[in-house]
């Protein structure tokens, strides 16, 4: 049962006024799914009979943008600012050719042409708001009391036509808490061909969509199972059975995924907390003096070159992959009551102040996942009371907060651009870290010549 009170007036409205103008109007996709199962409401998608020029006509050009025309898709601003509703002409579809798009899209004359069409029968659910009825011409409702991910439909020939869909299945499984139907989840290693033409964004949205999941290691483990993780992160499946030591209760793989969920959901965050580990196969050492027992020297920096390389491949942006590349670096740091106030603020000008947060949270996660019971806080909490203290000093942690700057080392120096400008004020930064009572324009513009020769 669907109670219409749940659906915001504003998406209402815009089924009514197509109603009003002759073409019928559905609710469908998630938005039906998630009303069915009480989860809280996203997007709103609308299927219709009115063919895109109809809408931009309804609708007028100030509240309609053909967002997708090729696609029949035209975005309705509904009212509430921040709400945007996608009202899509009724599809069919042309035969697939390449695995990926659709020859040809066509319009559909029916609802029914459209949800078959669908990818699977819970978001395959049609709504109609005036007469509060449900079309469900594929079981959708059934899967969904059975929490059940099924293709509408051949699965082995739905994932042929588009070899996203697998992905999705294992995505939205992951996200909805359901299982994967037995035969839908079979089609998957069946048909990883066309998953291999599917284009590196799409994979890579729907690998941080699954990640944002509540229990996301579940889905890393769909994906293992399946064959899709070996395609889409080889790195981690190498992890797999990779013993460690008496720190450790779980080979490197288990402990990834305990860190995974265990760290916030923050995306950039719980993927570097499911490949924080993805260089100690690489760095695997046996150690003579424990049998049995291995070390992973500087595994932190394999992996953060791995991690570049991964996010690369997923064509992550460029502060994406600096931030991931970052809490991978330095994920192995040890904190001791003898570092000093120097030491403090060269980790925090390593690390960079508006990473620490994330970092320690990758840290806490990490050592809480070993699985032997430590306090998680144990490296984290009297250091984050030494960073507050040093940050209070407002002493400089970086190159920009010196008293002098590029321009300054040239004219001491009579010297033109060059790198050696940068060299001459990353030393000077590093004697302000240790004393900060240096930072001043002439003590530092007297240090220039020396620290130039040095
Ligand atoms: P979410 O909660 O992630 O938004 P959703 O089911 O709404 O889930 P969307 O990506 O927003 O997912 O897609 C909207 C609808 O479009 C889906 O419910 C489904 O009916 C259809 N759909 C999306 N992608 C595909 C696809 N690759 N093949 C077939 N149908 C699809
Ligand atoms: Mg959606």
């Amino acid at each position: 049962m669907i109670d219409p009170k749940q659906i915001p007036d504003d998406v209402l409205s815009v089924c009514r006024r197509l109603r009003q103008a002759g073409f019928e109007a559905y609710l469908v996709g998630g938005s039906v799914r998630d009303l069915l199962l009480g989860r809280s409401l996203g997007d709103f998608d609308v299927a219709t009979s009115a063919r895109p020029e109809d809408i931009l006509r309804i609708f007028g050009a100030r509240f309609s943008v053909p967002t997708g025309l090729q696609h029949g898709t035209v975005t309705v601003l509904a009212g509430e600012p921040s709400r945007q509703v996608e009202v899509t002409t009724f599809r069919g579809e042309g035969a697939y050719l390449d695995g990926r798009h659709p020859s040809v899209v066509t319009f559909a004359a029916t609802l029914a042409e459209d949800l078959s069409r669908r990818d699977f029968t819970m978001n395959a659910i049609a709504y109609e708001p005036q007469a509060g009825a449900i079309i469900d011409l594929h079981q959708g409702q059934q899967d969904i009391a059975r929490r059940l991910v099924r293709t509408v439909g051949d699965p082995i020939q739905r994932f042929s036509e588009d070899g996203l869909r697998p992905m999705r299945a294992v995505r939205q499984a992951t996200q909805l808490e359901f299982e994967v139907d037995a035969s839908t989840l079979i089609a998957i290693p069946a048909t990883l061909d066309a998953f291999r033409k599917v284009s590196a964004e799409r994979v890579r949205d729907e690998l941080l969509k699954l990640l944002f999941a509540p229990c996301p290691s579940r889905g890393i483990e769909l994906m293992r199972q399946t064959g899709l993780l070996a395609e889409v992160l080889p790195e981690l499946l190498a992890t797999l059975g990779c013993k460690q030591n008496r720190f450790h209760k779980h080979d490197v793989y288990q402990h990834s995924l305990a860190t995974l969920d265990a760290v916030p959901a923050e995306p950039i965050l719980r993927l570097a907390a499911l490949l924080h580990d993805v260089g100690k196969p690489r760095t695997q050492t046996a150690q003579p003096d424990a049998p049995g027992e291995f070390g992973f020297f500087k595994h932190e920096y394999v992996g953060a070159e791995m991690v570049e390389a991964i996010a690369g491949r997923l064509r992550l942006s460029r502060a994406e992959t600096e931030l991931l590349v970052a809490l991978v670096a330095h994920h192995m740091f040890f904190y001791t009551p003898d570092w000093t106030d120097g030491t403090v603020r060269r980790f925090v000008n390593r690390v960079q102040a508006e990473r620490l947060g994330l970092l320690f949270s990758l840290r806490e996660a990490d050592i809480a996942s070993r699985g032997r019971g430590e306090d998680p806080e144990c490296e984290t909490r009297e250091l984050r009371a030494r960073i507050a203290r040093v940050a209070a000093e407002d002493a400089a942690l970086r190159v920009k907060d010196l008293a002098v700057n590029g321009a300054d080392v040239m004219r001491v120096l009579g010297v033109g651009p060059g790198p050696q400008v940068g060299r001459v004020l990353a030393r000077l930064l590093e004697r302000v870290l240790d004393d900060p009572a240096l930072n001043q324009k002439d003590t530092l513009e007297r240090l220039i010549p020396q620290v130039a020769s040095g």
